[in-house]
């Protein structure tokens, strides 16, 4: 077992060769991927590209008590532990360099009740299959804007999705959780178990244990009026959405991306290479009241392109490409209001990029997730009104300083008196950026449940909260 007080040590000095692959391959059910593999260079690559990392061996254990045995075995070598649900951290957090990738995604069972209108999800279960099974029973729980998202990092940082405004974050529909402790302990939280491990868990990402699986919360979401409206982007335009989205019902969540048009088919010609807003809208609720509500986004201008239509909830998840490894360059910060000028400083900037793609994403948050007190989750950005992302996607890596540098000035240009940010959409950016996510006393709380459940920071390749010293 575990010295602690060798453990730093041990963290730095482990290296590949205290593992025998064979060994392990007896040792599990699930398999076990070694860099002599075929499929080795597929199964370390992750969504984003630029992280070209050599994990010594990645696990994919088949259930938790598999998972418990990967997590005593990084505690007993010293080994990094990558921990990996739809491997679409932002900041290339789930593989590691020469240690061990606990790949979860083989843990897929998903039992819905219908009744109860509950669903214990495994963490392999990406957003799209959890959604599609909901959808059978006319039921939904929102999590974010893309179908191959794992639910495993979505749900642990919070969750902001299409369904945010009238049911709140992912989280504030989690019920329960199984989750792996640093000591190798399977425990099941919830409000009565274990409850601020459960509290911690709803935002503080995967600092904690690995989870297993969850219980959510399910909702009646049997149709939605919804999907891609395209407008022309102008200061008047991107103004007059964000006031429109916050006059809405709750029933209505949207996501503007402002961008310069790609060559897609359905729109016209003339719009391709100009500044659009790129919607995706949910309405869940009542058909009608659904193209009521839509009306004045569709009112603002003439729409380049105007999809919106009654559809099931799980048709918003557009299509995607298999092999699409995007390297971005991006911020995350939440503002206060989008007028007219703040809407000039997007259009300025988004024009100063030379990346293939430069992007303005714009949520307007309220409703549900608004009402839940800031103290109630690890989640304390309740009352922020608008979230904002940037990002440059670029294809040469050599490229990086100058579009990060674009990224930066970007968010400075933008920030207004709300200094805090969302985890999930946090680059790797530093303890500054990772301590915003967590306001007040939020980070504390959390140092100290760290220090009970994980003392020596096996945790650590994550938006990593250190354990709170005694
Ligand atoms: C294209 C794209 C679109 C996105 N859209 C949205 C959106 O609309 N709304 C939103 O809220 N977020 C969105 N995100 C951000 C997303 O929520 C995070 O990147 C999230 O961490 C991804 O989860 P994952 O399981 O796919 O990632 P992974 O890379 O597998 O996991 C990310 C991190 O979470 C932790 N983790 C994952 N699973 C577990 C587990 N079971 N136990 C313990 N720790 C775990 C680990 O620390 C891991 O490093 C988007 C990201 C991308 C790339």
């Amino acid at each position: 077992m575990v010295n602690k007080t060798n453990a730093q040590a041990r963290q730095a000095t482990a290296t590949p060769t205290t593992i025998s692959i064979s060994q392990l391959r007896k040792d599990f059910r699930g398999a076990v991927i070694g860099p002599e593999d075929a499929d080795y260079d597929r199964a370390r690559t992750v969504f984003y590209g630029g992280i070209d990392r050599h994990p010594a061996v990645i696990i994919k254990p088949v259930n938790a008590e598999e998972v418990a045995r990967v997590v005593s075995l990084a505690r007993e070598t010293g080994m990094e532990l990558a921990v990996r649900s739809g491997g679409h951290s932002t900041a290339g957090h789930s593989v590691s360099e020469g240690g061990i990738v606990l790949d979860l995604s083989a843990m897929k069972d998903l039992q819905i009740d219908p009744k109860s209108r509950t669903a214990w999800a495994e963490t392999g279960l990406t957003a799209g299959e959890v959604t599609t099974a909901a959808a059978a029973h006319g039921l939904a729980i929102g999590f974010g804007d893309t179908g191959s998202v794992g639910i495993g990092g979505i749900t642990l940082g919070g969750g902001v999705g299409y369904l945010v405004r009238k049911h709140g974050l992912t989280i504030d529909n989690l019920l329960a959780a199984e989750i792996v402790t640093a000591d190798g302990q399977i425990l099941e939280v919830d409000e009565k178990n274990h409850p601020d491990l459960f509290w911690a868990i709803r935002g503080g990402g995967g600092n904690f244990g690995v989870v297993t699986r969850f219980k959510f919360r399910l909702h009646e979401v049997p149709s939605i009026v919804g999907g891609m409206l395209i407008l022309p982007a102008t200061p008047d335009t991107i103004a007059g959405f964000i006031a429109e989205a916050e006059a809405a019902p709750e029933e209505l969540s949207s996501i503007a991306n402002v961008m310069f048009a790609p060559p897609m088919p359905f729109l016209p010609p003339e719009a391709h290479g100009k500044l659009i807003i790129f919607a995706i809208m949910v309405y869940a609720g009542d058909t009608e009241a659904g193209q009521r509500a839509l009306a004045p986004f569709r009112a603002l201008a003439t729409p380049q392109a105007d999809m919106l239509k009654p559809m099931s909830y799980p048709e918003i998840y557009q299509p995607e490409e298999g092999e699409y490894h995007p390297v971005a360059a991006a911020r995350t910060m939440f503002v206060d209001s989008i007028d007219r000028s703040v809407a000039e400083t997007i259009i300025n900037h988004l024009q100063a990029s030379s990346a293939a793609m430069s992007v303005a994403q714009l949520r307007v948050l309220g409703g549900a997730m608004a009402r839940v007190p800031a103290d109630a989750t690890a989640f304390a950005h309740r009352k922020s009104r608008i979230m904002v992302n940037v990002a440059a996607l670029y294809e040469k890596p050599g490229d990086k300083a100058k579009h990060e540098a674009w990224a930066s000035d970007f968010a400075a240009a933008l920030q207004q008196s709300d200094k805090g940010l969302y985890v999930n959409f946090l680059s790797a950016e530093g303890e500054a950026r990772i301590r915003a996510a967590y306001p007040g006393s939020t980070w504390d709380r959390l140092a100290s449940i760290k220090a009970r459940y994980d003392p020596e920071n096996l945790f650590r390749l994550n938006q990593n909260i250190a354990p709170a010293v005694p």
